[in-house]
């Protein structure tokens, strides 16, 4: 049976204070995510897309509506209720990586971990563990300075997966990669969904990186306008996302 994830239902966001200028990010955004889906959330500088996965992430919070992760409701938890609740839950990508300049490879992606009291030799195991699977082992004792981005960033991924988090989160996590970088984070990613089921939520506006994921939604003024759902290859799904971002529908039986 299919495990819900992530719930997002009636999420608004107005930044900004009443009687000053207000700006509303997200207007009504719904949907959810089931254990094991590849999703990615597309639209262009603006849309919303950062706004929506720091609600997710629960590092911001919404003006209306709720959201359930993995059942537990986020509203009305306090700030360090909130803190554990994404320490244990949730990995986070970001698009510039994010890693600490003055820890090694090994302890940026025990970090999470650590701060969670986990011992020291259990951490270590962990952290092997994950390394294998991002084929990252040998840079383990490197400081961020000494590798390439392509390296550093899958360093954050091993880092936002180490306590096997119930969802993953990526904020245009290749944003900053050259192509060739981009697609071995993403052929990563790809192996994660595939051989451990990782439920991973993408945002992108590039339309390469979203034609990994199975199943896309559409941003734009804060509202989503449009789903697709990967049926055939990858390059056939990358066309239609192509047309659904010119705004011409095509039909995916025309594609050979
Ligand atoms: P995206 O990630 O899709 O580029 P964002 O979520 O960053 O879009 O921004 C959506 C809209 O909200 C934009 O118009 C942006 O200027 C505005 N916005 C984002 N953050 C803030 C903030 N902290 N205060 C006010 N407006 C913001
Ligand atoms: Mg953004």
């Amino acid at each position: 049976m299919n495990k819900t994830v992530l719930e997002v239902t009636h999420i608004q966001k107005v930044y900004g204070k009443k009687g000053e200028k207000q700006h509303e990010a997200l207007k009504d955004i719904s949907f959810d995510i089931q254990e094991g889906e590849f999703v990615g959330i597309m639209g262009p500088s603006g849309s919303g897309k950062t706004t929506l996965l720091n609600i997710l992430s629960a590092l911001d919070s919404p003006t209306n509506g709720d959201i359930k992760i993995s059942g537990a409701t986020l509203n009305g938890l306090k700030e360090s209720q909130l803190s554990d609740f994404r320490a244990k839950n949730i990995g986070f990508i970001f698009q510039d990586f994010n890693l600490l300049e003055n820890l090694t490879m090994q302890q940026n992606i025990g970090l999470p971990l650590s701060l969670q009291g986990v011992s020291a030799s259990k951490t270590k195991k962990k952290v092997k563990e994950i390394a294998k699977v991002l084929d990252i082992e040998r840079i383990l004792g490197s400081y961020p300075t000494e590798v390439s981005g392509g390296q550093k960033q899958r360093v954050a991924a091993a880092r936002a997966l180490v306590h096997n988090p119930n969802l993953l989160l990526g904020d245009e996590p290749t944003g900053a990669l050259d192509s060739k970088n981009a697609k071995n984070l993403l052929e990563a990613l790809r192996g994660l969904n595939e051989d451990y089921k990782t439920t991973i939520l993408l945002v992108t506006h590039d339309a390469v990186s979203a034609s990994y994921c199975k199943r896309i939604l559409f941003i734009q003024d804060g509202l989503i306008y449009r789903e697709l759902h990967r049926r055939g290859t990858q390059q056939e799904f990358y066309q239609e996302i192509l047309a659904v971002l010119a705004g011409l529908e095509i039909d995916p039986e025309s594609l050979v």
